[in-house]
Order: structure tokens, then C-alpha cells, then sequence
């Protein structure tokens, strides 16, 4: 079976699925999404690119632009970043503050958002807010063919602002341990901006395919980041992509994966594919619902978890 005829298997299961999660609801941009869309991109070490359902419409990719953020990060500090943020699962839920306490303002990985935040805190010291936006557009458009809708949406962007209680707190919180070096606004600012990163499965499959190469474009065979930098960028989508779901994710899928509250996940076949699927319904613990079931069939069709010893 094609590759193309196996994702177009996965949306028929869901066309009719009443069970697909609950759309993220804390600003209206996210609240008002059809939660019956669905796509899926698939694009295969060869170039190879295949699509079904809603692929090709944008949607908010929200916290999968931390790899994004975490990439430049690591481009433009290198190790001194974990001196600043750990590298360990956390266990808790993607805004969680109640490990800061304990362990002094140290973040427990760069994918939670108070670790997401001292990684645009880094990006801000190094290339302030303007700036390092559009280092992260730069970095993200000449990965894909046709990059005309990969904009950052200033209305999300707003609105994450006007609700971002949670974000301030945190990194108020890390301020008091001098691990926020930048005026809480500008560091905010930056994250709320990364978050906004709007794109298709498409071309978010396309995006990713520079972790799945083992950190080459392969559309202009440039390097975009180190070789170790997309090893732990990966260790850590496997480790701490899906939050305190991050352990059954890497169980029923078994690749290093990043979800996002608007509903999209990108996930790694290292040296094999780089996958995006979007649906906007969320689980209990903010994954996609229908995108993590879509994933997990794809792997049990094409056997491309990393755990397959055969
Ligand atoms: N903008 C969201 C927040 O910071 C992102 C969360 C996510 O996608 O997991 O609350």
C-alpha cells in the first residue's frame, strides 16, 4: 500500500469520529476553529511529499514553534543554555509553575512553557524582540517550497498578550532567581510572537524535515543548525514534547514528536520522514486527540517507531 493510500485510511477512520477533543478555548482565534478539520503531510527522506485531508490550510502551531526558538537558541549560545534550563521530563502540565519553586527558577526542559520563556529571554538578549522574530521566519521559509503563508499573526499574538497571565507569572517567577535577564514585557513579547507562528501541515512537514536529515535543508542542502543540535532537539520532542503526556505519546507512537494547542503535532522519523498532523480537538492534557490517534496509526502501518528493533 502507497504511503498516500495509507493516510487517506487514517482520514476516513476520523471523517466521522464524534469523540475529537475539545478546542482550546483561552483566546478567540483558537475558540472559533472547525474542530472537524484534519490533515496530515508526510514528507519522506527521498523529497517525497504526501498530503490528505485540510493540509494545506494554516493553522496557529503555537508551542510547536519551540523547537523553532530552541534551534536559534542553541545556534546562538550553545551549552550555556542548560545552565539556564534542563534537559529532564517534567511530569506537569505545559504551564506549570510548581517546579520553579523547588528548583530555583531552573526550568525543567526548554518545551515547558516557563523553559520556552527563558529560551526567548536567551533570543532576546542576543537579538532583541524585532529581530529575533525574524530570525525565527528566516529560519522556518526557506525550509519549505512555498512559504507565502508562513506569517507570525499579530492578532494571535495580541490576544495570547491580553490572557497571558499564567506566561507573566512564570516568568516573574524566574526573574526572582535571576533567570530571566530581559524586562518581563520584552521576553513576553517575543513568546507570544513565536507562538503565532501560523503554517500548514504541508509546510510544517516540510519545516521539520531539517531535524529528520539530521539538521540539513533539503531543498538547498544547507545546514541549518548543528548535528548535535538536532539530536537533542529530538531527544528532547521525545522526552518532553507532549507534556505530562510525553511518556504515552513516546509509547504509542514512539518518535520524538512537539505538540501545540491549536491542534498540530510534528513528528520525527529520524532519517526517514518528517510527519505534521492537525487536529484542532485537544485531550485532556492539550495534545491533539485525533492527531495523536492518526500518528499512532501511521506507525503501526509503516513501523517507523524508533523502539522497532525488526
Ligand atoms: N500560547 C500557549 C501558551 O503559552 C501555548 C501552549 C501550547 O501550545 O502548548 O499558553
Amino acid at each position: 500500500m502507497t504511503l498516500t493510500a495509507i493516510l487517506e485510511d487514517i482520514a476516513d477512520e476520523f471523517r466521522d469520529v464524534s469523540e475529537r477533543g475539545v478546542v482550546a478555548n483561552y483566546i478567540p482565534p483558537l475558540a472559533c476553529v472547525d474542530p472537524t478539520k484534519f490533515g496530515m503531510a508526510v514528507v519522506e527522506a527521498d523529497g517525497q511529499i504526501h498530503t490528505v485531508g485540510d493540509a494545506d490550510e494554516a493553522f496557529s502551531i503555537q508551542s510547536i514553534s519551540k523547537i523553532f526558538g530552541l534551534t536559534l537558541a542553541l545556534d546562538a549560545i550553545g551549552d550555556a543554555l542548560w545552565t539556564r534550563v534542563r534537559q529532564e521530563p517534567s511530569g506537569s502540565a505545559f504551564n506549570s509553575i510548581v517546579q520553579l519553586e523547588s528548583e530555583y527558577g531552573i526550568p525543567r526542559n526548554p518545551f515547558i512553557n516557563a523553559g520556552a520563556l527563558v529560551v526567548s529571554d536567551v533570543l532576546v538578549s542576543h537579538y532583541g524582540v524585532q529581530e529575533a522574530q525574524q530570525k525565527i521566519l528566516d529560519l522556518v521559509r526557506p525550509l519549505t517550497r512555498d512559504a507565502k503563508n508562513i506569517v507570525i499573526d499579530r492578532n494571535v499574538a495580541l490576544q495570547e498578550k491580553e490572557t497571558g497571565f499564567r506566561n507573566a507569572a512564570l516568568v516573574n517567577y524566574m526573574r526572582t532567581y535571576n533567570n530571566i535577564e530581559n524586562p518581563i514585557e520584552k521576553t513576553l513579547e517575543l513568546y507570544f510572537h513565536q507562538c503565532a507562528l501560523t503554517m500548514s501541515c504541508h509546510q510544517l512537514a516540510e519545516v521539520g524535515a531539517y531535524l529528520m536529515t539530521g539538521s540539513w535543508n533539503p531543498i538547498t542542502g544547507r545546514q541549518v543548525t548543528s548535528t548535535l543540535h538536532a539530536r537533542t532537539i529530538m531527544a528532547l520532542m521525545m522526552m518532553c514534547g507532549h507534556y505530562d503526556a510525553s511518556g504515552s505519546f513516546a509509547i504509542r507512537v514512539g518518535l520524538p514528536g512537539k505538540s501545540g494547542v491549536g491542534g498540530g503535532i510534528l513528528a520525527i522519523a529520524p532519517g526517514v520522514a518528517s510527519v505534521a498532523v492537525w487536529s484542532p480537538g485537544l485531550n485532556e492534557y492539550g495534545n491533539s486527540l485525533l492527531g495523536t490517534r492518526a500518528l499512532e496509526r501511521l506507525v503501526q502501518r509503516t513501523g517507523w517507531s524508533v523502539f522497532n528493533a525488526y
